[in-house]
Parts: C-alpha cells; sequence; structure tokens
C-alpha cells in the first residue's frame, strides 16, 4: 500500500532545527499517526511522503517561509503579573494560552519582572528551518469516523 489521500500513516520522526538541535521526536511505544491529505502535516513534508510505502525514509528541509513562519517581534508583548491568577505559578519557559483579538493563542514566557510578565506570541518554532527525518511504520485506509473528523485515532484512546 502506497501513501495515498486519506490512508492513516503512522511514522516515527525526529525533528530539528538547521543547526542540528533536537527539538521533537516520536518514541518507541508512541509513533505518531496522521490522515493523509488532510493539513495535519507541513505542506512540504505531505507531499515529500506521498506515494512512499512502509519502510520509506523521507529527510526534508523546510524553511520559515513553508513552516511556521518568520518571527514577529510585535508578537511580543509585556503584560502585568495581575492578568494571570494570583496562585499560577508563572515561570520562564512555560506555555500559556489566551484569547485574543486573532483568536486562540499560545503564549511562551520569555520572563517575569516585577514591572510584568513578557511573552512571546510566536509559533516556537518559527524563523528558523526545519529538518524533519520520517520513516514510515504504517499505512491503512482510514475509517468513516476518522474522515468525517479528519484526523486519525491512535488505537486504544480517541484524542484530538
Ligand atoms: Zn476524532
Amino acid at each position: 500500500m502506497n501513501i495515498s489521500e486519506n490512508t492513516v500513516v503512522t511514522i516515527e520522526y525526529s525533528l530539528s532545527d538547521g543547526e542540528g538541535n533536537l527539538l521533537e521526536q516520536s518514541t518507541a511505544d508512541e509513533n505518531f499517526a496522521y490522515l493523509h491529505g488532510h493539513g495535519q502535516l507541513l505542506e512540504p513534508l505531505e507531499e515529500a511522503l506521498e506515494g512512499k510505502e512502509v519502510g520509506d525514509r523521507v529527510q526534508i528541509n523546510i524553511d520559515p517561509e513553508n513552516g511556521f513562519g518568520q518571527r514577529n517581534e510585535e508578537l511580543v508583548i509585556t503584560v502585568p503579573r495581575d492578568r494571570f491568577p494570583e496562585d499560577e505559578d508563572i515561570t520562564e519557559g512555560m506555555q500559556v494560552e489566551a484569547e485574543t483579538e486573532q483568536g486562540h493563542q499560545i503564549f511562551t514566557i520569555l520572563g517575569v519582572k516585577d514591572e510584568g510578565v513578557t511573552l512571546d506570541g510566536n509559533h516556537p518554532y518559527a524563523g528558523f528551518p526545519l529538518d524533519f527525518d520520517v520513516t514510515v511504520k504504517d499505512i491503512r485506509t482510514a475509517t468513516e469516523e476518522e474522515l468525517e473528523h479528519g484526523h486519525a485515532h491512535q488505537e486504544g484512546h480517541h484524542h484530538h
């Protein structure tokens, strides 16, 4: 079976920045499954996987324009500490979710000072090239339910 639209593909992967620093990877007991052809992966990666078979390996470098974009320094903002619940432990590197004019957004906390909390609204992977190393582990036809939902369901648990 080859990877084509509406197949569920299980992959083993690692993702590094352009300088070889590992950002994330699948683990032996939890490979990543996705529904092919529904924009769940970055477009160049999905295109590179098209037609591949179990055992095939894809190594691809994706520049920021085709990845998570360039950094926008206007998305780095400082807000007063009292905008967060007092009992919430706010620490550097932590990610928080907020509703903004742009909708639901994830911010990374860059720093906590007396004058306020500095937040970065850029995607954590924005602004640098991404190196994907992907091995195809399994390919199957998607179920009706998966097609309805537009994503893959992992065996054993339904996770969104
Ligand atoms: Zn679902």
